[in-house]
């Protein structure tokens, strides 16, 4: 199979381009290096099945490319408002890839007869009343706070996708991701990667708020796995959550976080919680487990222990 993955260059991406590899398909990968990293698929450019172009995915394809599948991720991701790689320091790229770019490319997957899936988000829930949150609830999402930039425009992206599916037929289906984190990670403000780097330094981990707010957190390869079966077993038109459904609060990350490095950093509170921060965020993931027959096998302390493993080994450059 050839696959085109957009935002390849990422963290998600690029773990998505070994896994296809690994699998035997030849990859595509798109990504203008927005947020990425050519180091994230250094490892694969000897690979006679992987090509890289550095191209806007906003505007569309390269022509005359042959593919079978899209995956799209390209996308600025991170929304903490201090770090210059995230969407909210880049409202207009992340709009655009998220609807003229998702447009573009249900155009083109049609006329190729390919098979389409955007990569969505948690964050289409916005700071959610349902809890946890199945994929029938609509969500309660400002369409004009800071946030709004990438929840609306991931929600319409899910818009221009099932609207292809629903008058054009295209063969397509959504993944609303839930936080993910691992190796390749980068410095774009998440908070797991902001903590690790807090407590490995012996400084103050960076708590927004009072830290009692929720997340979810989902190791790399589960996602990843998750992001396939949708793709090869997920029906036309569906929307699968993909996430791992233990929920834990901010203060009980940094406590896990400061156990495992053994660290001396306090854990304090240094500014008040983002606007639109949602309180509690947490799967609900029965569709993707009854459909896709896939739920997360790696738990919070098995996936830091891996990430701290890469951390601790990677060159510093
Ligand atoms: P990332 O920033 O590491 O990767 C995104 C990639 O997209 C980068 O390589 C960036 O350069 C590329 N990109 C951005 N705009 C582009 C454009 N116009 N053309 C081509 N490439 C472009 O982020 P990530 O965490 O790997 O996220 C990947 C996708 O998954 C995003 O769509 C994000 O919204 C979604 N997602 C991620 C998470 C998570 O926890 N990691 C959670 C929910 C949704
Ligand atoms: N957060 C934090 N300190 C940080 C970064 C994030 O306390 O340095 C909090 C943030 O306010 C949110 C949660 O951690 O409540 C998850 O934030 P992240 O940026 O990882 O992604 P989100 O889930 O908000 O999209």
């Amino acid at each position: 199979m050839k696959i085109i993955v957009t935002g390849g260059a990422g963290f998600l991406g690029s773990h998505l381009c070994d896994k296809l590899i690994e699998k035997g398909n030849r990859v595509i990968c798109l990504d203008n290096l927005l947020t990425g990293n050519m180091d994230n698929i250094a490892h694969l450019q000897n690979s006679p099945n992987f090509e890289f172009a550095q191209v806007d995915t906003s505007e569309g394809l390269p022509q005359d490319l042959d593919f079978d599948q899209i995956y799209h991720l390209a996308s600025p991701a991170s929304p903490n408002q201090n770090n210059p790689r995230s969407y909210i320091a880049l409202p207009f790229d992340t709009m655009q890839v998220n609807t003229f770019g998702t447009w573009s490319l249900c155009e083109e997957a049609l006329v190729r007869g390919a098979k389409f899936l955007f990569a969505s988000t948690s964050e289409i829930y916005g700071n959610p009343l349902e809890h946890p949150q199945k994929e029938s609830y609509n969500g309660n999402v400002s369409p004009t706070g800071p946030r709004s930039v990438y929840d609306e425009a991931k929600r319409f992206g899910e818009t221009i996708t099932a609207a292809f599916v629903r008058y054009n037929n295209l063969d397509a289906r959504i993944a609303r991701i839930f936080n993910t984190y691992g190796p390749r990670m980068a410095q774009d403000g998440r908070v797991v990667i902001e903590f690790i780097t807090a407590a490995l330094a012996n400084k103050p981990f960076p708590v927004f708020g009072d830290g009692k707010q929720t997340r979810s957190f989902c190791y790399v390869s589960d996602l990843v796995d998750g992001l396939i079966a949708v793709m090869e077993k997920g029906a036309k038109g569906e929307v699968y959550n993909l996430g791992n459904p233990q929920e834990f609060t901010i203060l009980e990350l940094a406590e896990t976080v400061k156990k495992l490095v053994n660290s001396t950093s306090e854990i304090t509170s240094v500014e008040r919680l983002p606007t639109d921060d949602p309180a509690r965020r947490c799967p609900d993931i029965q569709k993707a487990k009854e459909m896709l027959n896939w739920e997360p096998k790696v738990n919070l302390e098995e996936g830091l222990k891996k990430l701290l493993v890469y951390l601790q080994t990677i060159p510093k450059s």
